[in-house]
């Protein structure tokens, strides 16, 4: 692969993150995605205005400057869009330089890319923290421009592939907080023999970047789920067998 072909969109590098995988990361973000969910958080992810071109080699130097606290926290790179996966050649690009120099690698992904992809990367990423934004297959459409049955069938790909996978939920009030979608994502995660699930509670604070891009998102959530909310949810997962961690 030559270095033009690996050539990375950055649109933002976040020092010292807790939520994106184990330990203290670098989350490295990817520009690009093929799905326009309505709530998106990431508005820099689309357009190129505020992206870094940069080569994978000096991406993984800026993180590898804080090598001593991955090794103290068993951290590491976590790759994040955008969809980071659209994109073959870029991503693994980051992932060998990354592991080259040791680092243990997490992939952000909403599952909506070719399994060539997820193939591709598979010797390089020691976590993928994988979405599911709505179990119903219409519904996902809606809200996100794109069906489930790709997102589901690259799951069932990873999973018997032996990839480590932690699936993740955005947890936005009103869209994916119903007794019915929870029923179908702790069947979901029965099926894949997972009773593991990370939550990311929605929140608002990203509203200030659509603003400085003169922007609206699609949907915005009336508020945030508060804390009784999310306990509420956590045990309605309990009762259904399914772990519940919260990230975010
Ligand atoms: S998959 Fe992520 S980056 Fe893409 S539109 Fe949805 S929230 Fe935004």
């Amino acid at each position: 692969m030559g270095l033009t072909d690996a050539t990375c969109s950055v649109f933002d590098v976040q020092r010292f993150s807790i939520h994106d995988g184990p330990g203290i990361r670098t989350t490295v973000f990817l520009q690009g995605c093929a799905m326009r969910c309505a709530w998106c958080q990431n508005p820099e992810a689309f357009g190129h205005s505020h992206a870094r071109t940069l080569s994978p080699q000096a991406v993984i130097d800026e993180v590898a400057r804080d090598a001593v606290y991955y090794a103290m926290s068993g951290g590491g790179l976590t790759v994040s869009g955008g969809e980071p996966l659209l994109h073959l050649a870029p991503v693994r690009g980051l992932l060998q330089e990354a592991k080259e120099r040791g680092l243990h690698t997490c992939v952000q992904t909403a599952g909506a890319v070719p399994e060539a992809h997820l193939a591709g990367v598979l010797d390089l990423v020691d976590l993928f923290q994988f979405d599911l934004k709505h179990m119903d297959s219409d519904r996902h459409r809606e809200l996100t421009g794109v069906g489930t049955e790709r997102i589901h069938a690259n799951a069932g790909f990873l999973l018997r592939r032996g990839a480590p996978v932690h699936f993740r939920m955005p947890l936005i009030p009103g869209i994916n907080d119903d007794g019915e979608n929870l029923s179908a994502v702790a069947h979901f995660l029965a099926a894949h023999r997972t009773a593991d699930l990370h939550i990311v509670p929605y929140h608002r604070l990203y509203l200030d970047k659509y603003r400085a891009l003169g922007q609206l998102p699609r949907l915005v959530a009336p508020e945030p789920p508060t804390d009784e909310a999310i306990q509420r949810i956590v045990n309605q997962f309990q009762w259904r067998g399914v772990a519940v961690t919260i990230d975010g």
